[in-house]
């Protein structure tokens, strides 16, 4: 495969799952914007807090699967979505992040 190819092949973990939780104006949360149907719901902050929905297992479960480049483990629109729109997680970020949780590269 061409060099420029393979970089259009290639899918980074979206920084989206670290970074950008969505609260909806009735307290729904989801990963991000473009996430705009909610197929990525993860709660409501009327339920529970905002950083227990985002420290939830759910959330772990997808950035875990996202940085496997296991996409289609992650939240049900993260497969669909317009993902080169969105952040990248930087490589020293899930080192960083794998590191915070005991897992090697
Ligand atoms: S992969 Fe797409 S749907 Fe998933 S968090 Fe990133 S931008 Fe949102």
């Amino acid at each position: 495969m061409a060099k420029s190819a393979q970089k259009l092949a290639f899918r980074p973990p979206c920084a989206g799952l670290w970074d950008t939780p969505m609260v909806q104006v009735n307290g729904d949360v989801t990963t991000c914007c473009l996430d705009e149907h909610l197929e990525n719901k993860v709660g409501n902050v009327n339920q529970n807090p905002l950083a227990e929905i985002w420290k939830s297992k759910t959330m772990d479960d997808w950035r875990t699967a996202q940085v496997a480049g296991r996409f289609e483990d992650s939240g049900p629109y993260c497969t669909r979505c317009n993902w080169r729109s969105a952040g990248t997680l930087s490589p020293e970020r899930v080192a960083a992040w794998q590191s915070s949780r005991g897992m090697g590269r």
